[in-house]
């Protein structure tokens, strides 16, 4: 079967044998069923993962997958799903990340890792094609993350592609990320923490094998014309200008960018956080991920009076959305150097931002007291706070950091009082960049997410714009197909940008594509069943693992409920109750499942996940 390496390897850190892992090859029907990458992740997970286990026990399982066309000639095909239970929210956790690592693991003969256990001292994986080795890692331990890539490149070569932690990664902060290429993250669900857990510094692979391929004539036919759709689309050029901050005055004037902590939805200094100024200002060059023909990374030269002169990947739209507006910073140099902290730290800066704004707000309701913060007053607006709040985090050295490196939720379950509020995270995954007051499909696209409030599965904000916002009807539809679209990209390994940003790219490529590397040939409906049955593992890891599991987990942000929007656009806007619940009713039933949204046995079989069944209804036959 072509694009795929055809091994997976496994590495169980206790073994007590000097040879820690082993290889093992997977049948047809695995990836016929899972296609790789998200699809593959999600499956060995739920195999390999003991029930109710702790997340940062040695039992829990990192998955690190590539997907069938990365590495291949196809645009972008350089993604990597890293993927456990999540030590933020207790359930599945995801996070996808670009750069050049999906590749190099298929070129060192991999397909995906399987990382059990945990070293009994800091250690690093170094794949180098056939060769694994587990090395010592006490020299790059305590390093922060762009250091510690910088020195591992220089130790062990620049032709290595690596995947660090930084010290918020080994100090187990639930929400820390996973860090490669100097600016790409697995960013979301904490899955830096889960390497932390396993005294796992660096995962470093090279790779010099080629990828069988199907049809390699009809492979390189069907590429070159992907690609130049891509590049002769309008798009690209404004695309690849801008990359992501470009959506930053579409998302204010819409009324759905986050300030202070989500209170309001507008802010008053946009146009100094949007792309064109953040081109003008602090941007000094382009930078792609592997086979990319629209690179959106953005490297920043961000320097103020004395008081920072860093280099850093970015801003992107969702880092200056949440470290920027919601935290009330209103210039663009300043997110860029906040980016570069958490970036350093190895923290989220979705969930970074959310904890600090959450902080602030805690502070000023004295929630928070000066004794916590140790006679340190907290504001928004204000560099100095938030250069504090990540140490505090990163470090753990205090209570307070301590308190918010579990996450908001948790962290409000601490602090207690009205902090749960301030806590604006679904399943206790911070929630991302758009506002969802009046946003129905967007809320719901949240409240439904498989590993909470992001909007990688589903970025429906645009429907409630073109379709009307006060409509409820035919919302749940568009998020469900959203939910079987878009993770279809993580499965490939490939980027989806393209479909979404590129007006007349086409779907239809995929299905072709994905029949000239692979040789096998399914429709793009039955792609998209494959992607169905994922979505539905998947929530039905968090109904094993979380047994109340069901629809009080699939609810917004009690601020969403509670606070309408102060100003702007949506001026006046609030969910109620009785919206999400039509909103899910509506849902649950598309999806064949239950009230309580959990998957019923005949759709569990339907979409042949029949092992999961006696789980899920240990009191049927089957
Ligand atoms: S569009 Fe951006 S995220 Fe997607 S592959 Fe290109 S550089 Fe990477």
């Amino acid at each position: 079967m072509g694009g795929y390496a055809g091994k997976i390897l496994f590495i169980n850190f206790s073994r007590k044998s000097r040879k820690k892992w082993n290889t093992r090859s997977f049948t047809k029907t695995t990836m016929r069923k899972y296609l790789g990458g998200r699809g593959l992740a999600a499956y060995l997970l739920y195999k390999h993962n003991p029930k109710g286990i702790d997340s940062l026990s040695p039992k829990n399982n990192l998955i690190v997958a590539s997907g069938p066309l990365a590495g291949t000639f196809v645009p972008a095909g350089g993604k990597i799903t890293f993927a456990s239970k999540s030590p933020l929210t207790g359930g599945y956790g995801n996070s996808n990340m670009g750069g050049h690592l999906a590749a190099e693991l298929k070129y060192a003969g991999y397909d995906a890792l399987i990382i059990e256990g945990k070293a009994n001292k800091p250690s690093m994986l170094v794949i180098d094609d056939g060769h694994i080795e587990i090395r010592d890692a006490g020299k790059y331990w305590g390093m922060h993350s762009i250091d510690a890539e910088k020195a591992l490149k220089e130790d062990l070569g620049e032709d290595f592609q690596i995947a660090v932690i930084g010290p918020a990664g080994e100090n187990l902060v639930r929400f820390a990320c996973i860090s490669h290429d100097f600016g790409r993250q697995a960013g979301r669900t904490g899955m830096g923490a889960v390497m932390g857990s396993k005294n796992l510094k660096a995962i470093c692979v090279r790779g010099t094998r080629g990828i069988p391929i199907h049809d390699i004539e009809a492979m390189m036919e069907k590429g070159r014309e992907m690609f130049t759709d891509c590049l002769t689309s309008e798009n690209q050029k404004h695309w690849t200008r801008y990359g992501t901050p470009g959506v930053t005055d579409w998302v204010n004037e819409i009324g759905a960018f986050p300030v202070r902590n989500f209170k309001g939805e507008w802010f008053v200094h946009h146009k100094h956080l949007n792309g064109e100024t953040m081109r003008e200002k602090i941007v000094i060059g382009d930078k792609g991920c592997f086979g990319c023909p629209m690179p959106c990374g953005k490297v920043s030269h961000a320097t103020k009076n004395g008081a920072y002169d860093v280099y850093v990947e970015g801003p992107e739209y969702e880092t200056i959305a949440l470290c920027g507006g919601n935290c009330c910073l209103g210039d663009i140099s300043d997110v860029a150097y906040i980016n570069y902290l958490l970036d350093q730290y190895g923290i989220d800066t979705i969930s970074g931002g959310a904890v600090m704004a959450f902080a602030i707000e805690c502070f000023q309701k004295n929630i928070i007291s000066l004794v916590m913060t140790r006679g340190r007053k907290l504001d928004f607006g204000d560099v100095e706070t938030m250069e504090f709040l990540a140490k505090e985090i990163a470090e753990q050295k205090s209570e307070l950091g301590r308190i918010l490196a579990l996450g908001t939720k948790k962290a409000a379950q601490i602090l207690g009082g009205d902090s749960f509020v301030a806590a604006i995270q679904v399943k206790g995954l911070e929630q991302s960049g758009y506002g969802i007051r009046d946003a129905p499909a967007m809320a719901l696209s949240y409240i439904t997410c498989g590993i909470g409030a992001h909007h990688n599965d589903s970025w429906a904000i645009t429907r409630d714009i073109e379709k009307g916002r006060k409509l409820l009807e035919g919302k749940a539809e568009w998020v469900v197909y959203l939910q079987h679209i878009r993770p279809l990209f993580d499965m490939f390994g490939t980027c989806r940008l393209q479909w979404v940003e590129l007006p007349n790219f086409s779907l239809e490529h995929y299905p072709e594509i994905f029949k000239c590397v692979t040789g096998l040939d399914f429709t793009l409906e039955e792609l998209l069943e494959k992607s169905e049955r994922i979505f539905n593992l998947t929530r039905c890891f968090w109904k094993r693992e979380n047994p109340d599991f069901g629809r009080a987990y699939d609810q917004p942000p009690v601020r969403f409920l509670k606070e309408e929007v102060p100003l702007g656009p949506t001026c006046g806007a609030k969910l109620d109750q009785e919206k999400v619940d039509y909103l899910l009713d509506d849902y649950y039933k598309l999806r064949g499942w239950d009230k309580n949204g959990i998957p019923t046995k005949e759709k569990l079989e339907e979409l042949g996940l029949d092992f999961i069944v006696k789980d899920l209804y240990p009191d049927s036959e089957k």
